[in-house]
């Protein structure tokens, strides 16, 4: 385990990139620095070594970091749309020939854009492209 953490404290420490994101959220997480600070010291009064409880401690608080920042890159909105000027308006009308569901179409990016999907399958056209 000891290794292990040298290990991965010392490559983590070379990631150039990450170091902006780190310092960025040092702020924001609290959390992350209360949860390390209450492991170093659970580990100092269970009696480790106080090297290897520093480098774990180190670890532990670069692994929980880049789990925030990761999670923080999923929480990220998706791209916006294409402008309003570049989207055609459209009245298709589609129909799922599974289930019976008709479904109007009033803007795309194209005049003749793809059938959506219903019941995994495309739907079928029912009117034509004005
Ligand atoms: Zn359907």
């Amino acid at each position: 385990m000891h290794a292990l953490a040298c290990k991965l404290a010392a490559s983590s420490a070379t990631g150039g990139p990450n170091l902006a994101v780190m310092s960025r959220l040092q702020l924001k997480h609290p959390v992350v620095v209360g949860v390390v600070v209450l492991g170093t010291a659970a580990a100092l009064l269970a009696g480790f070594p106080i090297v290897s409880t520093a480098v774990a401690a180190m670890a532990a608080y670069v692994i929980l970091r880049l789990g925030v920042a990761m999670l923080a890159g999923l929480a990220r909105p998706v791209p916006e749309p294409p402008p309003a000027g570049e989207l055609r308006k459209v009245k298709i009308a589609y129909r799922c020939d599974i289930c019976g569901t008709e479904v109007r179409m009033t803007v795309s990016p194209t005049e003749e854009p793809d059938p959506p999907k219903h019941c995994q399958e495309e739907m079928r056209l029912m009117t034509p492209v004005e």
